[in-house]
């Protein structure tokens, strides 16, 4: 659909405000060509020393303040009602959309940039139809005042418009090219929102490198380019004032000539030139405002290609029109030759076929880049084959809703994401309806209901942002007990690679433990006791399946698996004993 379109239908949804404005917007404009009538009376009365004239001009003058105070007033808040709630639509419109897209969109698309796009860009657009009150009052008034203009005196109306259409075309070729200058701002203003948004989020690492000079400096160098950008947009934004104003004096001017002629020759009343001039003073400015306006209107346009360009990218991973409600499962993942590869091209995975019976644990293993987050990422349909089939319970994950989908996978990944809130609600995510009991119950599940009751607000404690308060451990507790809480068939478990201590690590195991109970369950696995207990494993390599089988088998096969296990977990074999070594000496002394 044409930008242009798009933006009338967000203005038509508001019609009636838009309506309203525009008759409140006549009354306020019909008052100011009524005052500039009174300043003519009040003129010929003065002249003529009529004083029952000049009082009653005095008190019409007062008295039309009010109706256009009123309707100065009530326009401006309709016109503002209008404008914010199209904003907070379009906002709520892009997040809902952002919900619906794939994970392959966010790995396109920088942060900072959507955010960017949410907040800049939708600010152009309130921006746009906050100019709803000119873009109604400025052009009544022109028409309005020249009408009156004409009936004044048609000659002097005549030389006055003259210059209206030469105005316009200038005003036209300035702008031009505001658009394009427009979204070149936008999109620095993106670029320096980014940098924002990754060097919060990513603080710790800035701090830790010493890298916050750098930073400044990076922050500075996209600063200074939207600096340049909006440079460039405000040089042709300037030069609209001084044309608009310099072909207003020059009609101003034409009309002093020529109306003060036709006074001194009697063919017009001092009042009515007057009149006439305040008239043109007003057309002049209501004009200027159009000329604004239509830089308002590019830069508007600018957003709304910018928003569209987001709104209009359908979700790449859908449910299809007759995707079924996946209803209760037992829980048997499987493979069916499955093939894959991410927007970038590269096959990541090839023929891969495995089953996951129900209540069993795999365990995944293979060197980095291998696919086991991929293999993991295809259960819940983050990302969707590219040949063969993924079926839970016989469904391929294709058939059915993503919501029924999902309701059955829990996923405790390796870093725990915690939202701001209290651990209450952050164990509750997913299952805001769950009672106290319930909560307590999965956090005592998890080994977490200790630490929480530590805290003085025990549950009701606040969380900072990304769970600042947290040690590793406890984080990985919460997520246990989310999962927990989630009750799924299916559980997702990407160990955590940095290591805890070893009663954190014995407390998280346990959890872990708990939580694998009953559930079919895919572990990335690190730990060499989760690759031990599983009842089968995967060793991944270049996307296809290199050895499957349970961890004697495996070993005795004396293959990949047994060399991996030879070269990656020997040390912490030796870490094990160390420690465990190590805490007989503490005890016997
Ligand atoms: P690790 O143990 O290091 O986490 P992994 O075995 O889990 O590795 P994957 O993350 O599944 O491996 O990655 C498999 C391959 O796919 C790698 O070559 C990786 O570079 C690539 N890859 C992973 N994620 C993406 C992505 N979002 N877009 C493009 N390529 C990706």
């Amino acid at each position: 659909m044409d930008n242009r379109k798009r933006l009338l239908e967000y203005l038509l949804e508001h019609k009636w405000c838009f309506l309203w404005g525009a008759l409140l917007g006549g009354i306020a404009t019909g008052s100011d060509i009524v005052t500039m009538y009174l300043l003519r009376l009040f003129t010929d009365a003065a002249g003529k020393g009529d004083w029952n004239t000049i009082t009653m001009v005095a008190v019409f003058f007062v008295g039309l303040q009010f109706p256009k105070g009123i309707a100065g007033y009530w326009q401006f808040y309709l016109i503002a009602l209008a404008t914010n709630r199209i904003a907070v639509d379009i906002r709520n419109k892009m997040y809902s959309h952002l919900q619906a897209m794939s994970l392959s969109f966010f790995e396109r698309n920088r942060i900072g940039h959507l955010m960017s796009r949410m907040t800049n860009d939708v600010g152009l657009i309130q921006n746009g139809s906050g100019a709803a009150t000119d873009a109604i009052n400025a052009p009544l008034l022109v028409i309005g005042g020249i009408a009156r203009m004409f009936s004044i005196n048609w000659i002097l109306a005549l030389v006055g418009v003259v210059f209206v259409p030469l105005m316009g075309l200038l005003i036209s070729k300035i702008t031009r090219k505001m658009r394009k200058l427009t979204m070149m701002l936008q999109l620095k203003l993106a670029d320096v929102t980014a940098v924002l948004e990754e060097t919060m989020a990513g603080i710790r690492i800035v701090k830790s490198f010493g890298m916050e000079k750098q930073e400044i400096e990076r922050f500075k160098e996209q600063n200074d380019a939207s600096l340049k950008a909006a440079l460039k947009g405000a040089r042709r934004n300037a030069a609209v004032t001084p044309v608009t104003e310099f072909f207003g004096s020059l009609a101003v001017v034409v009309i002093l000539l020529v109306g003060g002629y036709l006074t001194a020759q009697h063919r017009m009343t001092v009042g009515g030139l007057f009149e006439f001039g305040g008239l043109a003073i007003y057309v002049a400015s209501s004009a200027k405002k159009i000329g604004r306006l239509n830089v308002t209107y590019h830069q508007t346009m600018a957003g709304i290609e910018r928003i569209f360009e987001v709104l209009g990218e359908a979700p790449d991973i859908t449910d299809s029109s007759v995707a079924a409600d996946l209803g209760d499962i037992v829980g048997r993942v499987e493979f069916n030759d499955v093939a894959f590869s991410y927007q970038t091209g590269e096959q990541v995975l090839r023929n891969l076929s495995f089953a996951m019976e129900p209540g069993k644990a795999v365990a995944v293993v293979g060197p980095s880049g291998a696919g086991k987050s991929t293999v993991a990422n295809l259960i819940p349909r983050f990302y969707e084959v590219s040949g063969g089939a993924v079926m839970v319970d016989g469904h391929d994950v294709r058939s059915v809703t993503m919501e029924s989908l999902r309701r059955h996978i829990g996923i405790v990944p390796q870093e725990t994401i915690l939202f701001s809130g209290t651990i209450r609600d952050n164990i509750a995510y997913g299952r805001p309806d769950a009672n106290d009991d319930e909560v307590e119950q999965a956090a005592r599940a998890a080994n977490a209901h200790m630490f929480i009751t530590q805290f003085d607000d025990g549950y009701k404690t606040v969380l900072g942002e990304r769970g600042a308060r947290l040690s590793g451990g406890e984080r990985q507790r919460i997520a246990i007990a989310r999962a927990i809480l989630k009750d799924p068939r299916i559980l997702i478990l990407d160990e955590a690679t940095s290591s805890l201590d070893a009663t954190s690590e014995r407390l998280v195991q346990e959890a872990l433990d708990k939580l694998m109970v009953g559930r079919t369950t895919l572990v990335i696995a690190h730990r060499l006791s989760t690759i031990k207990q599983a009842d089968s494993i995967i060793v991944l390599g270049d996307g296809k399946i290199v050895e499957q089988g349970s961890f004697d088998e495996l070993m005795q096969q004396g293959g990949v698996f047994a060399g991996l296990y030879h070269t990656q977990f020997d040390l912490e074999k030796e870490e094990v004993v160390a420690s465990s070594e190590g805490h007989l000496e503490k005890t016997q002394s």
